[in-house]
């Protein structure tokens, strides 16, 4: 058993009302379990299009999993769309039914005479014990092929596929693992990036390695196939210290980690304090930074300095270059940075000052202009960005927050430069 499709049911899904969240945790469930997903198929309740997609969904996987349409009303159509591609009628499960009954009376209410559809599976199937609601769910063999329809809900599904779908598949897939592995980083874009490790992330390559970015943040997943745990951990080490070598201090952690995390951790070890003076962020960076548990060690606080006038009261930002340069330039951000630091008392600060657009952009200074200052005990620095005069207001104060946590982050390391 190696290849898996998903196949969620469901008119809300496809028509994109209801998010399907069953198909991303049902696929993580498979991999986990050594099962490639090799598909996801969504599809309406429309009796001809969901047997279409399980004929093909069993013609060309190892395993279905189907979740949803197995309620009680008229759109509710997996179990007669298996039924006809097993060629086969659709009987009573007495035991389904006794259950049904005891659902409804265990919580004093009249059983609909629909419902008793519910217990009603494909002859030479199999019901699926559903230990939280009404639906049982069906397991059946189409053309050979394992296939296993769970209830749309998702705790439903979840619960059901843990106790009855999970042992059956671990039993057929004993011995092979598929293991991930991620890791995070910084500082360049996701094609500069990539073209560092193009080589690693051919198809078919084992491990498989794939990059998704996330407001400037590069994950790069991972994923190694092996016979037991502990090969497949060789070949993640062994494709991580080759991703660390080739790509540096770019490399910011791991797993779930995030630049905020990673900054406190620095932060916490050299027992340094941090504040900020935020303006195009407007409370970003400091939300991000105590987004971690337990920040109140380093972080000190900080100033959302919006207008002129509270870049002077709070920061005592001279009059002159804001006059003369703006409030989005270099020695704005430097001003903003050593004010909060004396301000506060940090031992670092961080300020930035951009344009988060749409409006407000010119020629000389465009929408996405961001600089970021640093202060430290021994210098003041700041760097120059853009993010893109096109960029969406909400893409560019994230890039803006995360470029100033990364340049803390390569200051932190005793190391500076570029930070985009
Ligand atoms: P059903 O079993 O098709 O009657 O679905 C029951 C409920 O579960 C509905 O409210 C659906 O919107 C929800 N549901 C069904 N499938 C999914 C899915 N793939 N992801 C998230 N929710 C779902
Ligand atoms: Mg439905």
């Amino acid at each position: 058993m190696e290849r898996a499709w998903i196949v969620s049911l469901g008119t809300e899904l496809a028509l994109g009302q209801t998010v399907d969240t069953n198909a991303a945790w049902l696929a993580q469930r498979l991999t986990e379990l050594g099962i490639r997903p090799a598909r996801h198929v969504t599809v309406p309740d429309e009796l001809s299009a969901i047997r279409d997609a399980l004929a093909q969904a069993a013609g060309e996987s190892d395993v279905v999993v189907v979740s949803g349409g197995l309620g009680p009303t008229d759109d509710d159509l997996t179990r007669h769309a298996l039924a006809a591609l097993a060629g086969v009628e659709l009987e009573l499960h007495a035991p389904s039914l006794e259950r049904l009954r005891g659902f409804f009376a265990a919580r004093n209410r009249q059983m609909q005479p629909t419902n008793r559809i519910q217990a009603m599976i494909p002859k030479g199937g199999a019901a699926l014990e559903n230990t939280c609601g009404t639906a049982p769910g069906i397991s059946i063999k189409l053309g050979g092929t394992p296939c296993f329809a769970l209830p749309g809900v998702p705790f439903e599904m979840k619960t059901m596929f843990e106790r009855a779908v999970r042992p059956v598949i671990r039993a057929a897939t004993t011995g092979r693992v598929l293991l991930t592995r991620q890791i995070q980083c910084f500082g360049l874009g996701e094609s500069d990036l990539a073209a560092k490790i193009r080589d690693m992330m051919t198809r078919g390559r084992n491990p498989e390695v794939g990059t998704t970015a996330k407001l400037g943040a590069i994950g790069i997943r991972i994923n190694a196939a092996a016979g037991a745990p502990a090969a497949a951990n060789e070949l993640l080490d062994e494709t991580e210290r080759e991703l660390r070598r080739r790509l540096g201090e770019l490399v910011f952690g791991t797993g779930d980690d995030t630049l905020a995390a990673v900054v406190g951790a620095q932060l916490r070890q050299r027992r340094a304090t941090l504040a900020v003076a935020e303006s195009c962020t407007g409370g970003l960076l400091a939300k991000l930074i105590t987004d971690v548990p337990g920040s109140s060690a380093y972080f000190v606080g900080g100033a959302v300095t919006y207008a002129n006038e509270a870049k002077v009261r709070l920061l005592a930002v001279d009059n002159a270059p804001l006059a003369a340069e703006g409030a989005v330039s270099e020695p704005v951000a430097r001003s903003m940075a050593r004010g909060v630091r004396a301000a506060l008392g940090a031992t670092y600060a961080v300020a930035v000052t951009g344009i988060a657009g749409p409006g407000g952009g010119t020629e000389a200074k465009p929408v996405g202009l961001v600089y970021v200052g640093l202060d430290t005990r021994a210098e003041t620095r700041v760097e120059r960005f853009l993010f893109g005069h096109d960029a969406p207001r909400a893409f560019i104060r994230g890039r803006a927050a995360m470029t100033a946590l990364n340049l803390l982050r390569l200051e932190l390391l005793g190391t500076s430069g570029a930070a985009s």
